[in-house]
């Protein structure tokens, strides 16, 4: 399979490559160093649509497919990753609202985003990660509304969001059955963002807890049916699974990149690294998972652009991307030597950015219980 860009595609990617170039990457190590949430920078980018991109046009958006939204995070998670899941973010609260909302809904919300707006998806809470069905956020009906409590964690755009897409449980005891997805605007009483989270990496992101107590919503803003909420964020986990990957392969291709770069011009034994064996093999290691990771990635986008489900595809993209932006970024690392432990050079970064890539939308051990479980069923 070869990945042949439309005219559409090139220029939208060389206007994304050249705004993370020129306004990104200049204040990048800075940044990354405060690790604070770099909000008139993200503004920049929804000025010019970056937030919009798989917003429906009838809803005011770009409308781009999942194919050319993978070529987009990929070209983005390039120069800084973490700017890049902040956009997955509200893409993934977004499409939540697209799989399970109602058109109020769905307009609902595409009007906060599309202005410049930031969406959160609270799934993950303290007690349970992975097993996300034993949540202990509840939601009762009272009359005309739903009242939620409970506390979410690792919520990512936390600090800023416009709208949270919040999963919370009738009844323990019923399991997934029991789970149902609301729409939460910020400013509702009982609502509590916390602290930003000092993190290894994606560092020009931001995650908080969320605390909700006594938070009183309208019935509308129920996402599809009372106990659908689970099916409507495996679905989008779907989505997001396979956008999460192709942020990986942005990150296998930059460490790549770099190191070529660097063992072209470093010399020891009186030749260029490059030259050395070893060197040669550790960097063409690096160059087939790239090149693999991207074919993974967008065999999955072009089955969703299809229509198909792609539960597997997206847990084995996940998975084989994650691991590989570890790899890929630590042997870039060995093959800069000292120089790649050092902040003067970018691929420390890169080491510390890829390996939450192995762990959140599902870690890659919970990925591997997908792809076995839908083998058995095949
Ligand atoms: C930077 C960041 C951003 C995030 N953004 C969001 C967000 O926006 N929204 C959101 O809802 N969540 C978010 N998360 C949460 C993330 O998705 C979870 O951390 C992740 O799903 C793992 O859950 P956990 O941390 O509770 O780990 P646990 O579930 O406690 O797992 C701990 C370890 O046990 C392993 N394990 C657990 N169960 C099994 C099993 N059955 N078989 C094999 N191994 C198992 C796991 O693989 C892991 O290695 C974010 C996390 C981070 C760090």
């Amino acid at each position: 399979m070869s990945i042949r860009l439309t005219e559409d595609q090139a220029e939208l990617k060389a206007l994304i490559g050249s705004f993370m170039e020129n306004e990104v990457k200049p204040q990048l190590r800075e940044l990354d160093e405060k690790g604070d949430f770099p909000v008139a920078l993200y503004k920049k980018a929804f000025d010019l649509g970056f937030h919009c991109l798989a917003i429906p046009e009838e809803y005011g958006g770009s409308g781009c497919d999942h194919t050319t939204m993978g070529i987009l995070l990929e070209e983005i998670g390039h120069t800084d990753p973490g700017f890049a899941i902040t956009i997955l973010c509200t893409a993934l609260a977004l499409e939540c609202v697209l799989i399970g909302g109602n058109e109020a809904q769905k307009k609902k919300v595409c009007d906060i985003i599309v202005p410049g707006g930031f969406g959160s998806f609270c799934l993950t809470e303290p007690g349970n990660g992975s097993d996300s069905v034993a949540m202990r956020t509840t939601y009762r009906r009272d009359g005309d509304s739903f009242v939620l409590n409970g506390s979410k964690c690792f919520v990512t755009n936390g600090q800023e969001a416009g709208v949270f897409i919040v999963f919370a449980t009738k009844d323990r005891s019923l399991g997934a059955k029991g789970i149902s997805a609301f729409i939460v605007e910020p400013g509702t009483p009982g609502l509590a963002v916390g602290k930003h989270e000092d993190k290894m990496g994606l560092r020009l992101s931001n995650t908080t807890d969320v605390a909700l107590t006594d938070v009183r919503i309208p019935a509308e803003n129920l996402l599809g049916e009372e106990g659908k909420g689970m099916r409507i964020a495996l679905a989008g986990l779907d989505q997001g699974r396979l956008n999460n990957a192709a942020i990986a392969t942005g990150i296998c291709q930059a460490a790549l990149d770099a190191a070529v770069d660097y063992a072209k011009q470093r010399e020891s034994f009186g030749v260029p690294i490059i030259r050395h064996q070893a060197i040669q093999m550790m960097l063409a290691d690096m160059a087939i998972q790239t090149e693999a990771a991207r074919l993974l990635v967008y065999n999955g986008m072009q089955a969703l652009d299809a229509g198909q489900r792609v539960s597997k595809e997206a847990s084995m993209a996940k998975t084989f991307c994650g691991d590989s932006a570890v790899k890929v970024a630590t042997d870039a690392v060995q093959v800069l030597g000292g120089y790649g432990y050092s902040k003067e050079y970018p691929v420390e970064k890169m080491m510390r950015d890829s390996k939450i890539f192995q762990i959140f939308e599902g870690t890659n051990q919970i990925q591997r219980v997908v792809i076995a479980r839908t083998l058995e069923k095949e």
